[in-house]
């Protein structure tokens, strides 16, 4: 069998998340409430954990609320998103908390959205584990450089286990406009 001829280089590997990233959360839904059905209510909100639905008929809305017409691309991201993936320098995954339950949804979501090709892998936490702990395991697993990640306190906890930069996106900020394609792995070093 005939091997391709490899280059040694290795390529940058970019990870995103989603929700808060790439989706726009549900716009008709007030902040509150969606970190009371994310997070819980009695949840210390010092500390990290997040809720899963307690009921079928729960599953059933949240799944609902997913479907791609709620759920805006959030375009500015997405710009940055397919510059990448036309780059060969770098290698693009989506590193998702997201449940099982929702994992059909996600794709429809992407390929609704036509970025389904721009990404090598797709993981979803299809285990239904805590996802800052899911994270954890696949960012390291995988080598990640970069993450691009909306949830501070899964920034600050990631920060201090995985070895690579994360870029804190915000409703306001979004990408850092000085990143560029061509200066993206240099520049992020300077943002972590
Ligand atoms: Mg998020």
């Amino acid at each position: 069998m005939k091997h391709l001829k490899s280059t040694n280089k290795k390529k940058i590997h970019v990870c995103f998340d989603l929700d808060g990233v790439l989706i726009g959360k549900p716009a008709f839904l007030p902040k509150k409430v969606i970190e009371l059905v994310v997070r819980g209510k009695n949840s210390n909100p010092t500390k990290l954990h997040f809720r899963y639905p307690t009921s079928k008929i729960e599953e059933y809305i949240r799944w609902l609320s997913q479907h791609p017409y709620l759920r805006r691309p959030l375009t500015e991201n997405i710009k940055i998103v397919r510059e990448l993936s036309a780059n060969p320098s770098y290698k693009l995954s989506v590193v998702s908390g997201r449940y099982q339950f929702l994992e059909k949804r996600t794709y429809e979501w992407l390929q609704a959205n036509n970025l389904d090709m721009c990404f090598s892998n797709i993981f979803l936490n299809t285990k239904n584990v805590q996802p800052h702990l899911f994270k954890e395991r696949v960012l390291k697993q995988i080598k990640a450089d970069i993450f691009f990640e909306d949830d501070e306190m899964i920034i600050r906890y990631l920060k201090k286990r995985v070895p690579l930069s994360i870029v804190h996106v915000t409703d306001s900020i979004k990408f850092p406009s000085t990143l560029s394609t061509n200066t993206i792995a240099p520049e992020i070093s300077l943002l972590s």
